[in-house]
């Protein structure tokens, strides 16, 4: 089975394809794009980049780092229609462990009301966050998922900057 490049997800039909891999959204195609376009930057640059934002302050409440990429994961479902998703964002471990309370109780609230798929997806997204709280990314090194968000977000400023010259 295929999955995409960028973000993992398994593709079950369609996606898209391009010399640089397969995606499964429009949105993961742009991002494997700025991958592709990130190589391009110095590794000791990027290197940089990834242990400073890694070492910073919190975007989210600008307290002390270390920072890193924390998942929160909800469910929310309507009769016969479960809708469910996973977010990642780049906060201190308080404001990520923030983000998986405040999903947990969401989707333990407006998660069940759907069937099958509510009932069997929200202790999965329950778990998921209980798991991000008690576990989540090393303090010590930036995570892999850090490091791809930086890389696009550098490949992102080098490609307007190259736009605006
Ligand atoms: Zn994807
Ligand atoms: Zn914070």
């Amino acid at each position: 089975m295929a999955s995409c490049s960028y973000c993992g997800t398994f593709i079950l039909f369609g996606g898209n394809t391009d010399e640089t891999g397969r995606y499964c959204s429009d949105h993961c195609q742009q991002l494997g794009h700025l991958i592709e376009v990130s190589k391009q930057i110095p590794a000791d640059l990027l290197e940089r980049l990834v242990a400073d934002t890694h070492q910073g302050n919190c975007p989210r409440c600008g307290g002390a780092g270390p920072v890193d990429v924390h998942n929160a994961h909800r469910v929310w479902s309507a009769l016969i229609m479960t809708s469910w998703s996973s977010n990642p964002a780049i906060s201190c471990k308080a404001c990520g462990v923030k983000r998986q309370l405040g999903n947990t109780l969401l989707s333990g609230v407006v998660g069940w009301w759907g069937f099958p798929w509510g009932i069997v997806m929200t202790p999965v997204q329950i778990i998921r966050n209980i798991a991000g709280m008690a576990g989540g990314p090393s303090k010590k090194t930036p995570s892999p998922e850090l490091r791809r968000i930086v890389s696009v977000q550098a490949a992102a400023a080098a490609l307007q900057h190259s736009a605006e010259a």
